[in-house]
């Protein structure tokens, strides 16, 4: 057990630091990078392949639109480059968690939490590549109104067709890598749920803030021409992070609680 939690870690540190040589990561970002992708070794080579097949093509596709991403949402979004730790515990942190109860105790709930999260997260990241990318301009989730590239609780289309395949996509992985088909179908419906919730909770209690110069809505503290913006809707510490957190937590209790 100890030799494999530490081939784990070593594994693991390999992976995060050629990650933060990529600037996917931040140097925070890779040191839980390597945390977590210690604790899904742990628990299985399976769990640690799944999260790696996530990782890597989550990675490729921020990096793939990086340019074009930002150009269109960084008067936007809050954080953009390399995911820094927060964000990686807010995307892998359930995940995390799943994994270190499967470590000690193997119940079929665990591998189903787990799954279920990262298909969440993964749901979330190829809808929010794709979509703003290539979707058409997104309406509100809640009102329907067209908003703004980048804003939270936007869906348009193509990001909605990003989100089910990304979901598919780790399903598929696990599938492969021997989970029980019926874990692997909770994991999915728990993945695409997940990102509905991310979208709910972005249009409704995610904090919006407002730049007076520009007359823009944003979620950065500071807009990017340099004047602090003002708190405007939500709930002010209810940022991206905090809403990527609830919604892998939701996708992975769902898929936990199908999987019975
Ligand atoms: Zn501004």
């Amino acid at each position: 057990m100890l030799s494999h939690i530490l081939i784990g870690a070593a594994l693991s540190i390999v992976i995060a630091t050629a990650a933060w040589r990529a600037r996917s990561l931040s140097a925070g970002g890779a040191v839980a990078a390597a945390v977590i992708g210690t604790l899904a070794i742990a628990a299985g080579w399976a769990w640690g392949a799944l999260l790696v097949a996530y990782f890597v093509v989550s990675s490729a596709l921020s990096h793939a639109g990086r340019e074009i991403k930002t150009q269109r949402t960084s008067a936007i979004v809050s954080k953009a480059g390399p995911r820094d730790g927060i964000q990686v515990l807010a995307n892998g942190g359930v995940f995390a968690v799943a994994a270190l109860a499967a470590a000690v105790d193997p119940a079929a709930r665990w591998l189903a939490l787990g799954a279920g999260a990262l298909a969440a997260s993964a749901a979330d990241t190829w809808a929010t590549e794709l979509g703003t990318r290539y979707g058409a301009t997104p309406r509100s989730i809640l009102t329907g109104r067209v908003v703004p590239v980048g804003t939270s609780g936007g869906i348009s289309a193509i990001g909605s067709v990003g989100a089910i395949v990304g979901a598919l996509f780790v399903a598929a992985c696990a599938l492969a890598l021997g989970w029980a088909p019926r874990l692997v179908l909770v994991a999915a419906v728990g993945g695409v749920v997940g990102a509905l919730v991310d979208s709910l909770l972005g249009a409704s209690v995610q904090g919006g803030r407002w730049c007076d110069t520009c007359a823009r809505g944003t979620e950065r503290l500071r807009h990017d021409c340099g004047t602090l913006t003002r708190h405007v809707r939500g709930v002010a510490w209810l940022d991206n992070d905090v809403v990527n957190f609830l919604s892998g937590l939701a996708g992975g209790l769902l898929a936990a609680w199908l999987a019975g």
